[in-house]
């Protein structure tokens, strides 16, 4: 355990700066100032980390073009026959510009009334995905573009709630990456493990869990043998385990993924598997 964490502690430190989230959505919020616009970028960009990085990073400028780069101004100032007239045509993947205008408004009428996102917080991360989720539904007059859009999760059927998880990550943890803006709110111990394609892969792959499917129990086991390395922040190292996957080194094909320089190899079952085959050849 103690030679795992050195090794992942190596990673976290190459990759906790700012020169590495070019290729991430949470680029977007790195680009406000203003702790209110942080927020409700990090919110818009989180929902919209789905599918392929090129293209939620185009999409994601567009939105935000739109906002004029304003994004809290422009929320709780438009009007809904304007959000109608901007998003006009807007599609990414399932979410059309019915569901964007149904999302952007829900964020505006809470803002107008509360004032911040943070204010939807309470105790304990899964309790406040759900909250964000039912909160947001409460202020959207139109839930069912909503809920066809895919930007919300369905947590009654067991979703790993991914793209909550990494926003609680961003607005929770305090790093070169993260934000910390709700450490205050929310104990980084208390965050769960933003489950995708890359981090299932290689945790299966290091041995952190058996599960193969992407669940919110799979992302919970995950958590907790990370708990083991880290109990006050046990998803440190998700940004750069995650990267290992999005820069190629790790690939699901074996054959492709980048063993040689991998600082994990001597920890993954597969990589160990490759380095004795090839050693035989
Ligand atoms: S050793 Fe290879 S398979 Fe294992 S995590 Fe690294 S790149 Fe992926």
């Amino acid at each position: 355990m103690k030679e795992l964490k050195k090794v992942l502690d190596r990673l976290y430190n190459e990759m906790n700066s700012e020169q590495r989230i070019t290729n991430d959505p949470v680029s977007f919020p790195h680009k406000f100032l203003k702790e209110k616009d942080i927020e409700v970028a990090a919110f818009i960009s989180a929902c919209f980390a789905f599918g392929n990085v090129n293209k939620i990073l185009e999409t994601l400028s567009k939105i935000f073009m739109i906002m004029d780069f304003e994004p809290y101004l422009y929320l709780i100032s438009v009007s809904q026959s304007d959000l109608q007239r901007d998003f006009r045509g807007f599609v990414y993947r399932f979410v059309d510009e019915k569901a964007i205008v149904e999302f952007l408004s829900s964020i505006g009428k809470y803002l107008s009334e509360k004032g911040r996102l943070v204010e939807m917080v309470e105790d304990g991360v899964f309790q406040t995905s759900l909250n964000i989720h039912r909160t947001l539904m409460a202020y959207s007059e139109n839930n069912y573009a909503l809920k066809k859009s895919n930007l919300i999760p369905d947590i009654s059927k067991g979703s790993p709630c991914k793209r909550l998880n990494l926003f609680f990550r961003w607005m929770v943890r305090k790093d070169n990456v993260d934000f910390g803006l709700w450490s205050e709110r929310i104990k980084p111990s208390s965050l769960i493990i933003p489950l995708d394609t890359h981090i299932l892969k290689i945790s299966r792959r290091l041995g952190f869990t058996k599960r193969k499917n992407s669940s919110l129990k799979t992302a919970m086991e995950i958590t907790d043998y990370l708990r083991q390395l880290d109990p006050d922040d046990p998803v440190k190292y998700d940004f750069s385990l995650c990267h290992t996957g999005i820069q190629g080194i790790c690939n699901k094909d074996i054959s492709r993924a980048r063993c040689n320089i991998c600082y994990l190899q001597p920890f993954c079952v597969e990589g160990k598997m490759k380095k004795k085959n090839h050693s035989e050849d």
